[in-house]
C-alpha cells in the first residue's frame, strides 16, 4: 500500500512541520486545527521555512510552489477526514483530548485508513483501544524540526499489524527520514532518555548548581551535543516536556521520573518556551 493522501491534525509546532515535510515528498495534505488562526500560521511558516530552502538552493521556487499548492487547510474534522489513506495526529500531549480523538476518528474515516500518532509518550496501545481498528493504530513519532531531523520513532502498539508498520515504515523512507521501530512503553526510548535528561537539568537549576547558560554549556561543549537541556526544552515547550515526565512517573512508578518542580512553575506561568516568547530563554513570539 502507498500512502499518497495524509491528514495532519494540529498545525502547531510538529503538525505544520509534519505537513511541510509530506508536501515536499509529493503527498496530497490536508492540514487540520481547531483554530483557523492556527493554520493561517502553520501556512505561512512553512512559506518561510520553504523560502529558506529555496535562498540555500535545496528546493526550486517551482519546487516551493508546487508543496504549498499541496496542502489545504480546513478547521471541519469532518472534511479533513473524507477519503484520506493516513491521518497524522499532533494536538496537545494529552491523553484524554487524544482518546476522544482517536474515537472520533474511528467513526469519521473509511475502516482502512491508518491513524498514527505523534505523541511524545502516551501509550500507543491505549489510544488505539479507543477504536475498533487497533492494528491499523501506530506511533510515528517524528522529531522537532521535522523538516531537519532524520529519525522517525515507529511505535508498535501491542496490536499493531506488520501491514500497517511496513506501510508506515514504507511512508518514511519516502519522506526522506529514518525510521527506527520500538515497542510501546512509556517515552518509547527518545523520551525515556532526553525527558529525565531535561529535568535533570531543571534540578539543576532548581538547586543553584549553575544558571542557564552555564549548564547549556556544559552539555554542549563536555558533551558534544548540539544544543543545551534547557534550550531543547524551549524548542519543545516546557508544556510537552512535563507531560512527558508526568507520563513517565506515573506509568513507570518510580519517584526517580518526578516532574521537577520548577519545571511545573514555568508551566503554571505559562513560559512555555519559543512557542509563547519566553522559557528558560527569552524569544521572539
Ligand atoms: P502545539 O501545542 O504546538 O500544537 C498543538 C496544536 O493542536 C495546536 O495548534 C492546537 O490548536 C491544536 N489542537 C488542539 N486540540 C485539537 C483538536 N481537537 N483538533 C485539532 N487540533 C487541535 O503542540 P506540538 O509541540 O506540535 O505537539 C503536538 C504533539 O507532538 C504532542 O503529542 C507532542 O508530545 C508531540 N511532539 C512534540 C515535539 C516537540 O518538540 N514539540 C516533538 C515530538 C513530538
Amino acid at each position: 500500500m502507498t500512502i499518497e493522501e495524509i491528514t495532519v491534525i494540529g498545525g502547531g509546532t510538529m503538525g505544520n512541520g509534519i505537513a511541510h515535510v509530506c508536501a515536499q515528498r509529493g503527498k496530497e495534505v490536508c492540514l487540520t486545527d481547531v483554530s483557523q488562526e492556527v493554520l493561517d500560521q502553520a501556512v505561512l511558516t512553512i512559506g518561510k521555512n520553504l523560502d529558506r530552502q529555496v535562498k540555500k538552493e535545496v528546493i526550486t521556487a517551482a519546487d516551493r510552489d508546487d508543496t504549498l499548492g499541496r496542502i489545504r487547510t480546513t478547521t471541519s474534522l469532518e472534511e479533513a477526514c473524507d477519503g484520506v489513506q493516513l491521518v497524522v495526529e499532533a494536538v496537545p500531549e494529552r491523553a484524554e483530548l487524544k482518546y476522544d480523538l482517536f474515537g472520533r476518528l474511528d467513526n469519521l474515516t473509511a475502516p482502512e485508513t491508518l491513524m498514527a500518532s505523534n505523541t511524545s509518550s502516551i501509550s500507543i496501545t491505549a489510544i488505539a483501544a479507543q477504536t475498533e481498528r487497533a492494528d491499523r493504530v501506530i506511533g510515528m513519532h517524528f522529531m522537532n524540526p521535522v523538516p531537519v531531523m532524520k529519525l522517525i520513532e515507529i511505535i508498535r502498539g501491542l496490536a499493531t499489524s506488520d501491514e500497517t508498520t511496513a506501510a508506515v515504515v514504507a511512508l518514511s523512507t519516502e519522506l526522506g527520514k529514518t525510521p527506527v521501530e520500538v515497542n510501546d512503553f512509556p517515552g518509547f526510548v527518545s523520551n525515556r532518555i532526553l525527558g529525565p535528561m531535561i529535568n535533570e537539568a531543571v534540578f539543576a537549576l532548581m538547586e543553584g548548581v549553575a544558571d542557564v547558560e552555564a549548564i547549556d554549556q556544559v552539555m554542549k561543549l563536555g558533551m558534544n551535543h548540539p544544543m543545551g537541556p534547557l534550550a531543547l526544552a524551549d524548542l519543545i515547550g516546557l508544556d510537552t516536556c512535563l507531560s512527558i515526565m508526568e507520563v513517565l512517573h506515573r506509568e513507570l512508578g518510580d519517584d526517580r521520573y518526578r516532574p521537577c518542580p520548577l519545571l511545573r512553575k514555568y508551566v503554571a506561568a505559562g513560559w512555555l518556551g519559543r512557542k509563547s516568547g519566553r522559557g528558560f530563554y527569552e524569544h521572539d513570539a
